[in-house]
């Protein structure tokens, strides 16, 4: 088969990495008989210095036009000081909202072999865990009605949560769909015993789960999440959840990971084209010294042979290959704790050497 990727290398370790994935993905290709053919556009910092906006237009119709995209990371200190309208990261709302992108994935994996980097007690994560976020990514209090106004004590701010049934339930399918080709067992979390926007949440995606008998569907309030994933972060296989929920929850559920280098993310809309990306940002302490920890990305490009492509032994066949370079012990210099590290491109040839 043949896929057209838009590259997005941004800014800081952005190009690096994503030269580490599309080596990985040249040689998948080979060995699975497909094509990929790669086009870079600009974005973020570097269109700016470019051509004065953080996403120029050739951008968006280059994503638009392509199969699937693959971005780096955008941003860093030389940008910092623009106004927020013009500011690098306005330039992946832009591109999410252009793609019609409304699922985050965000899987939290604890690797074996990297067991000591988790801030947790061994005892706690003794048999590791493998948790998938589903997010949802352009409702709730991040869209909704704000404002500011004349209230009981002067001058107010506020913000809306407001959630459509529409929204609920096609976010409430891809979790129950990605439950189903995981563990079976969907936890929905919310603020049902205070918010109404939540009470809609909980009423829709019981009525979904009526279609999904296969799937054990169970709900949980946000604040007994949060411990929860601390407590016992192995009970969770997929967790639903709104805009501002999953994304305070998603980055507690990496850092127990103990590794940003190492987590991937899919951005999906109705089609098959996503947007995938690491979770963390464009490192610009690193940038440039070939000590990125290019393996989010890499597993990034795993995922969009997975969801956009359905080409799932190669997504498998990037995953094992991972696996086995850090089972092997080999580590970027972020989780080498001052052993023998390698560069970007040394680790990068390690898992192209067990694909
Ligand atoms: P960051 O994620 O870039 O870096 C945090 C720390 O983790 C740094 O010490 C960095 O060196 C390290 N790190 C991150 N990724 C690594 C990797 N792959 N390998 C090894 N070490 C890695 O977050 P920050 O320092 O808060 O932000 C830097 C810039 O990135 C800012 O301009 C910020 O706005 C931007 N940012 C962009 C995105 C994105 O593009 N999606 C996300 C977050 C932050």
């Amino acid at each position: 088969m043949k896929y057209n990727i838009a590259l997005l290398k941004g800014d800081g370790i952005g190009p690096e990495i994503v030269d580490s994935a599309v080596r990985v993905l040249e040689v998948i290709g080979k060995k699975f008989g497909h094509e990929f053919n790669f086009t870079a556009y600009d974005i973020g910092g570097i269109a700016i210095d470019k051509h004065g906006k953080p996403l120029p237009e050739e951008t968006v119709s280059g994503c638009l036009a392509s199969d699937s995209v693959l971005l780096g990371a955008v941003g860093g200190p030389k940008w910092d000081t623009l106004p927020g309208n013009i500011r690098p990261e306005k330039a992946l709302l832009g591109i999410r909202e252009a793609m019609g992108l409304f699922t985050n994935l965000r899987p939290a994996k604890l690797y074996s072999a990297l067991k000591d980097d988790c801030p947790l007690r061994s005892d706690i994560v003794e048999n590791g865990f493998d948790i998938m976020i589903v997010r949802e990514l352009t409702g709730g209090i991040y869209f909704g009605e704000r404002g500011m106004r004349e209230g009981k004590y002067g001058e107010e701010a506020y913000d809306t949560e407001c959630y459509s049934r529409m929204e609920i339930e096609r976010i409430a399918r891809v979790a129950f769909e990605t439950a189903k080709k995981r563990r079976c067992k969907l936890i929905s979390i919310d603020k049902a015993n205070v918010l109404e926007s939540s009470r809609l949440w909980r009423k829709v995606v019981h009525e979904i789960a009526e279609q999904y008998p296969e799937v054990e569907c169970t709900d949980m309030l946000v604040d007994n999440a949060a411990m929860q994933l601390v407590r016992n972060p192995a009970q969770f296989d997929v967790i639903v959840t709104s805009n501002m929920f999953g994304d305070i929850l998603s980055d507690e559920a990496s850092q127990i990971t103990g590794s940003i280098g190492m987590l991937p993310s899919a951005s999906l809309g109705e089609g098959k084209r996503g947007l995938y990306e690491p979770i963390h940002g464009s490192a610009p302490d690193i940038a440039g010294k070939g000590l990125a920890n290019p393996i989010a990305t890499i597993l990034s490009a795993g995922m969009m042979l997975l969801y956009s492509f359905g080409l799932t032994a190669e997504h498998d066949c990037i995953v094992n290959a991972v696996d086995k370079v850090l089972e092997a012990g080999y580590r970027t210099a972020d989780i080498a704790h001052g052993e023998n590290s390698l560069s970007t491109t040394e680790i990068t040839d390690k898992i192209i050497e067990n694909i």
